[in-house]
């Protein structure tokens, strides 16, 4: 599997464990405020880690970390994503992935040979747009299918939304009602990503995050629809 990235410890990307985060290279979508950017596009990756090193690291920390987060990028775009998962848990870690939810089909695998602990997708916008958000034309079917694949399923999950500016407390409701009954959904607050250095420029990335009191008052909106509602970013 490629890895462009290892962040060697946190607190906040695997709830309740010390983690390890592995970025993988690549995404298929286009997020105007991904703040992977330089990851995402081929023409601008950063070289590749050799895996040695991965695993080299993950033996050497293993009584210190209790989980792996695979993130990216879009991990599932990685075909041997299955096995290199199954080589994580054979060393006694719990695996985390984030997502974006475009290959259900990668999902159900994990799910169904039991090789993910955890899993976090992305819900960018209300179906209708996600194109605005993502820069992509995206096939909601699959983001429904995994959808219904987490809820469904006995895993622990969390659906999230960046909540940019550009969505509106209609839209939050919108999303909680196309994952109503998941146990957890989580609001972040959308914060600017640094872009010195990359060749990338939007002018939505200036517009002010919203206020505190307005993502609590999103927050009280969609708890109606979902189990449990987390503000994350919000002081
Ligand atoms: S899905 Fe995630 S990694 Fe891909 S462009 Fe959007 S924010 Fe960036």
């Amino acid at each position: 599997m490629k890895i462009t990235g290892i962040q060697k410890n946190s607190f906040i990307d695997y709830p309740g464990k010390i983690a390890a985060v592995v970025f993988t290279p690549g995404c298929n979508m286009d997020c105007f405020y991904c703040h992977n950017r330089q990851i995402i596009c081929t023409s601008q990756q950063s070289e590749l880690i050799d895996e040695q090193v991965f695993w080299d690291f993950i033996k050497k920390r293993k009584s210190l970390l209790e989980g792996i987060v695979i993130s990216g990028g879009e991990p599932t775009l990685q075909s041997d994503l299955p096995a290199y998962i199954k080589a994580i848990k054979d060393m006694g870690y719990s695996v985390k992935l984030d997502t974006n939810g475009t290959n259900p089909d990668m999902l159900q695998k994990l799910i169904e040979e039991n090789l993910i602990d955890y899993v976090a997708m992305d819900i960018k916008a209300p179906f209708e747009k996600y194109q605005k958000i993502c820069g992509c034309i995206i096939e909601m079917r699959a983001i429904q299918e995994s959808i219904d694949l987490l809820i469904q399923s006995e895993n622990d999950y969390e659906f999230r939304t960046t909540f940019v500016p550009q969505l509106t407390e209609e839209d939050g409701v919108s999303i909680a009602k196309k994952i109503k009954g998941a146990k957890k959904y989580v609001l972040q607050q959308y914060r600017k990503p640094i872009t010195k250095g990359i060749d990338f420029q939007d002018e939505r990335l200036d517009d002010a995050p919203y206020t505190t009191h307005v993502m609590y008052n999103i927050k009280s909106q969609v708890e109606h629809f979902v189990q449990t509602v987390e503000l994350r970013g919000v002081s």
